[in-house]
């Protein structure tokens, strides 16, 4: 029944207050929850996902950016959220980070083709702010699913946040990175965000560092 009518017919019977409970983040009244293992394949998922409007960033983006890449990568790399670029395109790290992960692909001898690319928010947060927890507890599920489908043999993640999240922990990125972990029964690199590289180009090496780790290990070595 209709909210509207359902609460009409609490006051013809006289009740004037009425319980609602809260919803659980990554509900809307009409947008079902993901069920875990569901989705066949990717582009099912992006189907459910379309329109999405789980979360108040339905009201400020431009559209989703559901992820890509190969659906049957070895490599997937998570972000944190679309910027403004990737908004616009529809596509992730598109802009100039995006060219710096290009070329940290490129360097452990693969090409953007090969791997997948997401992130953990769909939508991008006004004003690129950082994403707040009902935003990713909306998103998860997507995530989780996207990791389920294309079952990489490791992922790499860009910046505290997507390793803070996708880990469930809230160690520093300092502390995270250049050692493997493991979230969704994948072994999980966290290395830095390539923006931040684009501010502090010494730390280069270390994301190298964390990338030939993630190397030697898809070479089976
Ligand atoms: N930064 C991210 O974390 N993701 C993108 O897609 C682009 C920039």
């Amino acid at each position: 029944m209709p909210l509207r009518e359902e609460l009409e017919h609490f006051r013809d019977l006289g009740i004037r207050d009425v319980y609602i409970p809260k919803r659980p983040a990554g509900q809307s009244a009409d947008q079902p929850a993901l069920v875990p293992g569901s989705m066949a394949d990717l582009g099912a998922l992006a189907r459910f996902v379309d329109g999405c409007r789980r979360c108040k960033l339905a009201g400020s983006r431009t559209q989703i950016v559901f992820g890509q890449g190969n659906p049957d990568a070895d490599l997937m790399f998570v972000g944190e959220a679309p910027g403004r670029d990737e908004d616009e395109q529809g596509l992730a790290f598109v802009g100039r980070a995006g060219q710096l992960l290009t070329k940290i692909i490129e360097a452990i001898g693969m090409q953007r083709d090969d791997v997948y690319i997401c992130n953990v928010l769909r939508c991008r947060p006004p004003n690129n702010r950082n994403p707040e927890p009902d935003e990713v507890a909306s998103c998860r599920p997507f995530l989780e699913e996207t990791i389920r489908l294309v079952a990489p043999r490791a992922i790499v993640t860009l910046g505290t946040f997507a390793a803070q999240a996708l880990l469930e922990t809230d160690e520093p990125i300092g502390r995270l990175r250049g050692r493997w972990r493991e979230a969704r029964g994948v072994r999980v690199m966290p290395t830095f965000h390539p923006a931040f590289l684009l501010r502090s180009p010494e730390r280069k090496k270390d994301v190298w560092e964390d990338m030939k780790i993630v190397r030697d290990f898809l070479a089976g070595k």
